[in-house]
């Protein structure tokens, strides 16, 4: 017998749950892509997606998913043999410094592991930088795979008065936790559609700061990736904000979900709310460990912990995963990147969750644990229960 049948629950760092709302916006045939609906809706969408950034920046958008993303920036930003520093703290941020380095860039990585990036040992190495040959530093805001979160601000004060654009991945975590793009003194941006945003797979964005806008480098784009051709393109050309026909039904769908957190809910509420559930997870995964060490969060510090993704290690972790999904109607995240993977899975917290689906997720695994046997402390869900009690 399966208890599985009812709503599907997926709790996997992206794509990230849609709201029926925001598919029912994206059900309709497209009206006229020269007319003005279109037009305005475009800029509507174009406006939202600078405010989710807390940036009045250039803003290019593509359609593909976050790998599309990372191929704009480096066709804008590398040229064969420039120096780019990776600061990586999981998959992820290995994933990126081996793209750039197909680009054809000297990519150094400074590797912190399953560790949150160290701002000190960033000013060390950009000290040794002489003659100021790295061009930029590249990081992930929150690396999906360690369900790590790096202080934006404290890095960029690292970098002191070194010329390096600082170039931050927030696909896994732009609509989940604060970027304050413009104060942090980022210059470029890169998010996608399915993560935070609650949209479907295939937008993403790239938004640049004056700095990296006038960047020596990428010259030899083609006018298809080329930055500035998408972010200066006039109201009625959705051709060149897109490279080519604008993914018509995604603007309805981004224009749906970006009002819901920016104007319904508001953003320090989405924040708050991601904070809140990922502390219940924590809560949960910690009590579980009490009665057994090889149950752990993967990042210890709780400052240094996403809001949109928890990483755990865990014994049987793929069996527990299987017996959720197939008894409980729950999919949890596979422990991609982890070291010993069998043992590794993730909680996603991320875009349109509440608390109702978290408890949900975590009485699921706690069910699996009983029934398979595996140990673990007691009073998990009690913990859970009692972060999601708190006042807020
Ligand atoms: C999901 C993710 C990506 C890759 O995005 P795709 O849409 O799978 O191409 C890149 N970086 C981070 C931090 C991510 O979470």
């Amino acid at each position: 017998m399966s208890l599985a049948a009812g709503h599907a629950l997926i709790a996997i760092p992206g794509p990230s749950p849609v709201p029926d709302r925001v598919l029912r916006a994206a059900h309709r045939a497209a009206p006229d892509i020269y007319g003005e609906e279109l037009a305005d809706l475009n800029m509507r969408v174009m406006d939202q997606l600078k405010r989710l950034a807390g940036t009045t920046a250039h803003l290019a958008p593509y359609i593909g998913n976050g790998h599309t993303a990372w191929e704009a920036v480096a066709a804008n930003l590398v040229s064969p043999g420039d120096q780019i520093l990776v600061l990586t703290s999981g998959f992820f941020g290995r994933a990126w410094a081996e793209q750039v380095a197909s680009h054809g860039a000297y990519v150094e990585k400074l590797d912190f592991g399953n560790d949150p990036v160290d701002p000190d040992r960033l000013t060390r190495r950009l000290a040794d930088d002489n003659e100021q040959q790295i061009r930029a530093v590249l990081l992930c805001h929150t690396d999906t795979a360690t369900g790590s979160m790096a202080d934006i601000y404290a890095i960029r004060q690292a970098m002191g008065d070194h010329p390096a654009l600082l170039v931050v991945d927030a696909i896994a975590s732009l609509g989940c936790a604060p970027m304050m793009m413009d104060d942090w003194g980022v210059d470029v941006l890169i998010s996608a559609s399915q993560k935070g945003l609650m949209c479907p797979p295939g937008t993403s964005f790239v938004w640049f700061s004056d700095r990296a806008a006038t960047h020596p480098s990428g010259l030899r784009k083609s006018p298809f990736w080329d930055w500035h051709i998408r972010a200066s393109a006039g109201r009625e050309s959705l051709w060149q904000f897109w490279g080519g026909t604008a993914p018509v039904q995604h603007l309805f769908a981004l224009n749906e979900a970006l009002t819901m957190l920016l104007d319904e809910e508001g953003l320090p509420a989405v924040w708050a709310r991601h904070a809140a559930l990922a502390r219940a997870v924590w809560a949960a995964v910690e009590a579980w460990g009490a009665g057994n060490p090889d149950i752990r969060l993967t990042i210890d510090d709780p400052a240094s912990r996403a809001a949109s993704v928890t990483a755990v290690r865990m014994p049987h972790a793929d069996a527990l995963r299987s017996w959720v999904t197939e008894q409980c109607g729950v999919t949890l995240g596979i422990g991609l990147g982890a070291q010993d993977p069998a043992n590794a899975l993730r909680i996603a917290h991320m875009g349109h969750t509440n608390a109702g689906m978290i408890l949900g997720a975590l009485a699921s695994m706690q069910a699996g644990l009983i029934a398979l046997e595996i140990p673990h402390g007691s009073g998990a869900l009690h913990a859970a229960a009692s972060v999601i009690a708190e006042p807020a």
